[in-house]
């Protein structure tokens, strides 16, 4: 992308957005950031140390308005007067994800999905990095891919992209693109039109060639119904939990299986590091990514068992007399909370609550009978999870902070049960974020 001094303006001044500010300088762009929130002063010296110039807690409408080219966060709605104003003057919109790629030489391994990015991603990368690989980390996870592309000289990377991110880009390819699933989160953004968002999540697809590849759950209904409406000319590689797969991966009860180029690699699932179907699941899809760049199969088998994933995804917090507490705050929508449940194999007091992107409870309410004795909402507005379960379980309480909803769950579990927070829910109307109510939880779990 030719720069000749035009100007482009970046609209956030978070980690993507400073990042793009400094692969931007660097390819002789005329940068402007600006940010309608405060800046964290750490990329203020960033910004300032590269000489861009920056706004903080306004927009000046006429000088965004000249841009040639925006990088937006993907954070800030197109609903917003802002987006507005760019769309009717017509000025390109990408992400930063989309701008990296413009001087990216590197090979790219790109995951999206509704659950299950962040780990995969971070197992894939695990992975490759065990392997020797020259490899780095962004998306969603780790540093800018943008700053990256400007500071480092990685041969390949993992990228973890949103629905948010794939909405703003346009000419980027997926050497390997992986799609862990794709049930309803987010439909807020999507005008509530699951079309939309299973739409968005294909993008992962676009200019893929012959030589490229397509990694997605093959047990996934939207996937395959989706996958008939689109033409696909990357190579498929399902995982499935189901069906065998020649090209492809499977684990039945015990034991997984990836067949990639006429080559088995079998290995007990019950040495996998991380729990659960799910992860299974993620596992499969790394694994077989992994096998397409030719990792050995040594290599596959140790970091299939030794990857330790990040804070706030079904963590082990304690046992306390008895009682294990499990932190599973990232559960932000009912699918992944549907996991989480799947996955207890003692009787689970369950901490759900926050704010409701759109759920439908009744998905869950086979698994809450089968395996929740009592329910504590986490919420300000819990009557939507009330009304779904207040006939099913015995015991339904409200708690307006983590502290409370311990306390409560340590009266209600005994020994040998499972405190389970797994929210389904968003977390911002008591809390600052979910890593701030898997915190507090935390907290308070080990304050018991
Ligand atoms: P994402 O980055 O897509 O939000 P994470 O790996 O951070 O995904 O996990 C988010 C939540 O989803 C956690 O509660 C986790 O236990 C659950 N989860 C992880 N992998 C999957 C999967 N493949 N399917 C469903 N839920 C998953």
């Amino acid at each position: 992308m030719e720069a000749q001094n035009r100007l482009l303006v970046i609209l956030g001044a978070g980690e993507s957005g400073v990042g793009a500010a400094i692969l931007a300088k660097a390819k002789g762009w005329r940068v402007f950031v600006s940010d309608g929130s405060k800046i964290k002063p750490s990329f203020q010296h960033e910004l300032l140390a590269q000489h861009i110039e920056f706004e903080a807690e306004s927009h000046s409408m006429a000088k965004i308005l000249s841009a040639d080219l925006i990088i937006k966060s993907p954070g800030i709605p197109e609903k917003s007067d802002l987006m507005r104003a760019i769309r009717e003057k017509g000025i390109s919109v990408i992400s930063e994800i989309e701008f990296g790629g413009y001087y990216s030489q590197a090979k790219h391994i790109c995951i999206t999905g509704s659950n299950g990015k962040t780990t995969t991603a971070l197992w894939c990368y695990h992975m490759l990095k065990k392997a020797g690989l020259n490899v780095g980390l962004a998306g969603n996870v780790g540093q800018s891919f943008a700053k990256q592309i400007a500071t480092e000289a990685f041969e390949i990377y993992v990228l973890e992209l949103s629905s948010f991110q794939l909405d703003d880009m346009f000419t980027f390819k997926a050497d390997i693109a992986i799609l862990t699933n794709i049930t309803p989160d987010h439909l807020d953004r999507y005008n509530y039109q699951m079309e939309n968002y299973v739409r968005s999540k294909f993008r992962i697809l676009q200019n893929q060639r012959a030589t490229d590849f397509f990694i997605f759950n093959a047990d996934d209904q939207l996937i395959a119904a989706q996958m008939k409406r689109h033409q696909i000319t990357a190579q498929l590689h399902p995982f499935s939990l189901k069906t065998e797969q020649a090209m492809g991966a499977y684990a039945d009860e015990k034991q997984l299986y990836i067949n990639i180029n006429k080559q088995q690699f079998t290995m007990s699932i019950h040495e996998l590091a991380l729990k659960g179907k799910h992860n299974t699941q993620n596992a499969l899809a790394a694994g077989i990514a992994a096998r397409l760049v030719e990792i050995r199969t040594d290599v596959l088998r140790e970091s299939l068992q030794d990857f330790i994933n990040v804070e706030h995804r079904m963590e082990f917090v304690a046992k306390v007399n008895g009682i294990e507490f499990i932190n599973d705050s990232k559960a932000t929508n009912i699918n992944a909370a549907w996991f989480a449940l799947e996955s207890m194999d003692k009787p689970t007091v369950w901490i759900v609550g926050g704010i409701d992107k759109g759920n439908d409870y009744s998905e869950l309410k086979e698994l809450v009978t089968q395996k929740v004795k009592a329910i504590i909402c986490l919420g300000l507005d819990n009557q939507k999870i009330i009304a779904a379960f207040g006939d099913q379980v015995e015991v339904v309480v409200e708690a307006k902070s983590a502290h409370e909803a311990v306390a409560f769950a340590y009266q209600l579990a005994t020994k040998d049960e499972t405190v389970l927070l797994s929210p389904a829910c968003a977390s911002f109307d008591l809390f600052s974020s979910y890593e701030d109510r898997g915190q507090q939880f935390k907290q308070a779990v080990r304050m018991l």
